[in-house]
């Protein structure tokens, strides 16, 4: 007999943690920290621990394994909680990821977790988990197909079918045919951006911006690939050069391994500025800022030339600008999910110079009812939106609306 219970996301954004239980095995998928974890100041992971029993450092572990979809903290935030006698599952990028970069921003635990690759599949006595990678506005996504004694079951993650990557997505949904349970991400459901605008679609907006005199200052998590991509080809024809710091350096370092054609700091049309004291000591110690320092640009440069720059925002040459140039001459893009600037942020009083592009990470509803149809479900669990009573009305299929903690014979 299998159980599934969802700990958390049934009814919300983030925070992901999804236990299978088939026989004597016992899987987690996501072990992620709530969204609204981002609203508070200082928080620990411990505030939004689960009662899951046999999971954590200071228990006898129970569970086979865990396994994490991609590297945002709404799906991996808790990860430090987990007792390292068991294994944490991830692609390759995801590994670098957690392993390189967010040491950088914190010195959280991250190098002593048992993290291991999945290359394909993994048995345990039977319960087999298969791994397929899909495109989400972080690279190295996985959804992940649960094969039980008699059952199977196919988790999401996080995806969409409008990155540069979406290929990967179409490919898992030829995959997956029929699966008894798919436990399906909603996140768009309720937004209000559902028309199809693609990540190409964004590339010419952005040169049309970068053509003003006013200096550009795109705000964008560097992690989003697809989107470093479109703002460095649009500061190629507009003949600009993107000033990035070097926590960015590291994680397009990180994504070479994805494609040749990923830019690297070295590439004509980029220059960095050494921003965030703490990032710089951490790099420097590891020898690595030393590389990037052929690139270098300063803040002098930038402030008396600004027509030769783009900037690729971050907190300290935000500041940098906004302090030392006057406010008709700057232009910022917002270039990530519109709903971070109803948070306090550095933009509170430039509200007027903000123009907001981007594209979601996650599916539009027309494309999940794409995806549904082909992939034909016996039933669907939500999961990761603020609307599942939604699920009924535009997916065909049986819905299981769960609650968090809820256990589902399979
Ligand atoms: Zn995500």
């Amino acid at each position: 007999m299998s159980n599934l219970i969802i700990h958390r996301g049934t009814q919300e954004i983030g925070g992901s943690a999804i236990e299978i239980l088939n026989g004597g095995t016992r899987l987690l998928f996501d072990f992620g920290i709530p969204l609204e974890s981002m609203d508070r100041e200082d928080y620990s992971p411990e505030d939004y621990k689960l009662a899951i029993k046999g999971l954590y450092i200071d228990e006898i572990p129970k569970f086979n394994a865990v396994f994490l979809t991609h590297a945002h903290q709404d799906h991996y935030g808790l990860m430090q909680l987990i007792n390292p006698e068991i294994p944490i599952y991830v692609s390759k990028v995801t590994y670098d990821i957690l392993k390189k970069i967010t040491p950088l921003l914190s010195d959280d635990a991250s190098c002593k977790l048992n993290l291991k690759v999945i290359d394909d599949e993994v048995d345990f006595a039977g319960t087999k988990v298969k791994a397929h990678p899909v495109d989400h506005s972080v690279a190295g996504a996985l959804a992940y197909e649960i094969q039980t004694d008699d059952k199977t079951i196919v988790y999401t993650g996080d995806l969409r079918f409008h990155g540069r990557a979406s290929w990967q997505t179409s490919v898992f949904k030829r995959k997956i045919k029929n699966p008894d349970y798919l436990i399906m991400e909603g996140t768009t459901i309720g937004r209000r951006e559902q028309n199809i605008v693609t990540e190409e679609d964004l590339e010419p907006m952005f040169v049309e911006i970068f053509k003003d005199n006013e200096l550009p200052l795109v705000q964008f998590s560097p992690q989003n690939i697809d989107r470093f991509v479109t703002v460095y080809r649009a500061c190629i024809k507009s003949d600009k050069t993107l000033v990035i710091d070097p926590y960015t350096c590291c994680v397009l370092q990180v994504y070479s391994q994805l494609s040749k054609r990923i830019p690297q700091f070295s590439w004509n049309n980029i220059m960095v500025y050494f921003a965030n004291k703490k990032i710089r000591e951490k790099l420097t110690e590891t020898g690595e800022l030393f590389k990037f320092k052929s690139k270098k640009v300063t803040e002098k440069e930038i402030l008396e030339n600004p027509q030769h720059y783009v900037i690729k925002g971050n907190g300290t040459i935000n500041r940098i600008i906004l302090n030392n140039m006057d406010r008709d001459n700057i232009n910022i893009v917002f270039s990530m999910w519109k709903g971070y600037l109803d948070k306090p942020n550095q933009f509170d009083d430039y509200k007027d110079l903000i123009t907001c592009l981007h594209v979601s990470g996650h599916a539009y509803i027309e494309d999940l009812q794409n995806f549904v149809e082909y992939v034909q479900p016996k039933n669907i669990i939500p999961i990761h939106t603020e609307y599942r009573n939604k699920y009924k009305e535009l997916y065909k299929s049986n819905i299981i609306e769960l609650e968090d903690g809820q256990v589902l014979n399979l």
